[in-house]
């Protein structure tokens, strides 16, 4: 027999296992009154206990949902008096009949029976937990994550848990079926400077050599495809030694894909296909098809390249309009730029100097706010009413297509910078004036990103995506006369304004890659050390392929509706790059240091 038919047999002779029952015969999420009269065991976590008269009730509390359990002093008062001895979070098995409710709770699928307990056993006490294990806690973040395994009791974080489980199942679903295989690539690789820092894990049996964590399986995929595997994905670890923020962790979770003889529109179209189809399963909402938009115009119209466009406030440049009439805070600026916040003509002194004091904040960086208030009664106030006419004002907002009662904010200086600012401004000012639906999704495409970036302190050029992006073909040319204006085979899936994924087409071709590292400041010896291997494997035979990786932590984070990336990672991180249950990073002992030959500075 076939070794693989052999398995599906072994499999098939299996009976169903129903891994929820076991020691009790329901959960405590399933009885309903068509169980009443049914004699039932449960087990579970003690949630709450209250006395009433000669009753004493008990919530338990289990994954599925919570039952409540009865005792009747008239009854059993033995038992009675030992319920009472229960605490919070003991955990208990209960025997007893289901009974109709006479008080229904209807709020909850058990709320309308409850359990007349007969018998109960302790199967383990509890120590009063640190925090209350209910959906609104009294516990602080320190100790939530300190005891994780008391929060991850408590609804809203299971829950999150458990949407996380069901995006991993639907990802391998959508991508099984496209004949995508998931390859595991390894953990233990090797350092390459470009990109965030490495974590490094020191080598005993290579003394004073390093392995590195991958910042992502980006070379191993293209090997793959160069090995033929056409399509590859994988739900990875990936590792980046970075300050934290609310959507970065060191360690993080990546849907990573790639696929051979594509274009750039095949793999936008297969994964809009995976978004939608997660939309579909996850959110049950039907997407259309997503907009794309060029880098440029995302930065000229969104101030971002990661657009919010849940509403419709746009920027808008009036360089041209304002320059050349005294005015030397617009003259002096590379652009000048602006939104028109709808509405808000009222707006008082106090608002808009809390306005301004708000833009210019070290994260936002503008050094001040220029308004034009288009009254309802039709006229024009402005904070430059001394350089320009009431003419010139009636252009700019023209330009802003404001109307009566609108309130036009300009901001002034570098381009980048200001556009930024100015995009900033605008998801404030959405914010503010509630122009965000709390169940609106909008995900769009962002295309055509430059391939390099240019760094002032360090003169040199970086790839905006990475090293292995293929340029737009028909700027290769410009690699040698003008490697700032080649636009980059790269795109990027936003969704709600968070950059959920990005990906690109690859270079296949051995010379162009040099040439790329080249341009990246690397000799010749350095690409041939970091990256030799890659470029050997373009020498036998490379497809042309592409592919992207999609944050999957902020995915979860997204759908779920939350702020912070933690909240959807079982153990996670906090922003010292701590694990505060564990207490890690942490010390290790000499001996362990000598075998791995270092030794430590302080
Ligand atoms: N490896 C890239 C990243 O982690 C994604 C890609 O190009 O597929 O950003």
């Amino acid at each position: 027999m076939h070794p693989a038919s052999g398995i599906r047999y072994l499999f098939r002779n299996f009976a169903p296992l129903n891994p929820v029952k076991m020691l009790r015969t329901h959960t405590c999420g399933e009885l309903t009154l068509e169980n009443a009269g049914l004699e039932v065991t449960l087990c579970g976590w003690v949630q709450k206990t209250r006395e009433m008269g000669g009753l004493t009730f008990i919530d338990l509390r289990d994954r599925y949902g919570i039952t409540q359990l009865v005792f009747n002093m008239d009854i059993n008062p033995v038992l009675c008096q030992e319920a009472r001895k229960l605490g919070r979070e003991f955990v208990v098995s209960a025997k007893g009949k289901v009974a109709e409710r006479s008080n229904k709770n209807l709020k909850i699928p058990t709320g309308e029976i409850e359990i007349l307990v007969e018998s109960f056993e302790i199967l383990n006490p509890s120590k009063t937990p640190p925090f209350t294990i209910e959906d609104v806690t009294d516990g602080g973040e320190e100790f939530r994550m300190r005891y994780r395994y008391l929060d991850l009791r408590r609804n809203v974080v299971r829950k999150n848990l458990e949407l996380r489980h069901q995006m991993g199942i639907e990802t391998r679903n959508y991508l099984n079926s496209q004949q995508f295989i998931e390859i595991e690539t390894p953990v233990l690789i090797k350092s390459t400077p470009e990109g965030a820092r490495d974590f490094v894990v020191p080598s005993r049996m290579n003394a004073g050599q390093f392995y590195a964590l991958p910042q992502s399986p980006q070379t191993f995929k293209q090997l793959l495809m160069v090995a033929g595997f056409d399509r590859y994905f994988q739900l990875v670890k990936c590792f980046r030694d970075e300050d934290l923020r609310a959507d970065r962790q060191p360690e993080f979770t990546q849907i990573d894909c790639e696929m051979s003889f594509v274009t750039q529109e095949d793999i936008l179209n297969t994964f809009e296909g995976l978004a939608k189809h997660l939309f579909k399963v996850i959110k049950r909402l039907e997407l259309t098809n997503f907009p794309r938009i060029s880098y440029d115009q995302a930065m000229v119209e969104y101030g971002s390249d990661k657009p919010d466009i849940r509403f419709g406030i746009k920027l808008v440049e009036i360089s041209d309009l304002v320059k050349g009439k005294g005015f030397r805070v617009f003259d002096d600026a590379e652009i000048i730029t602006g939104i028109n916040a709808k509405g808000c003509s009222e707006y008082t002194r106090k608002q808009i100097d809390e306005l301004t004091d708000w833009v210019k904040r070290p994260q936002i960086g503008s050094s001040g706010l220029v308004y034009i208030k288009f009254g309802a009664d039709g006229s024009l106030k402005s904070s430059i009413d001394k350089f320009y006419t009431a003419d010139h004002l009636k252009e700019i907002t023209a330009r802003f297509n404001a109307s009566p009662g609108d309130l036009v904010l300009i901001l002034a200086g570098k381009t980048e910078p200001t556009r930024k600012a100015t995009g900033e401004l605008r998801l404030e000012m959405g914010k503010r004036l509630g122009m965000i639906g709390p169940d609106d999704f909008k995900p769009l495409w962002v295309v055509n990103f430059p391939l390099l970036e240019w760094d002032e302190e360090t003169h040199r050029f970086y790839a905006k995506h990475h090293p292995f992006t293929s340029p737009v073909l028909e700027d290769v040319p410009l690699l040698d006369t003008d490697p700032g204006a080649v636009r980059a085979n790269a795109y990027d899936l936003v969704i709600n304004g968070v950059e959920i994924g990005g990906g690109s087409i690859r270079i296949h071709n051995k010379e162009l890659q040099k040439q790329m590292f080249q341009i990246l400041g690397f000799t010749e010896a350095d690409a041939q050390d970091q990256f030799g291997f890659l470029m050997n494997a373009f020498e036998y035979g490379a497809p042309p392929h592409g592919g992207i990786a999609f944050g999957f932590d902020r995915w979860c984070t997204i759908f779920g509706g939350g702020d912070s990336i933690r909240d959807f990672i079982a153990f996670p991180k906090n922003n010292a790059g701590r694990d505060v249950m564990i207490d890690t990073p942490s010390k290790i002992k000499d001996e362990q240091l000598n075998e791995l030959n270092i030794r430590l500075l302080k």
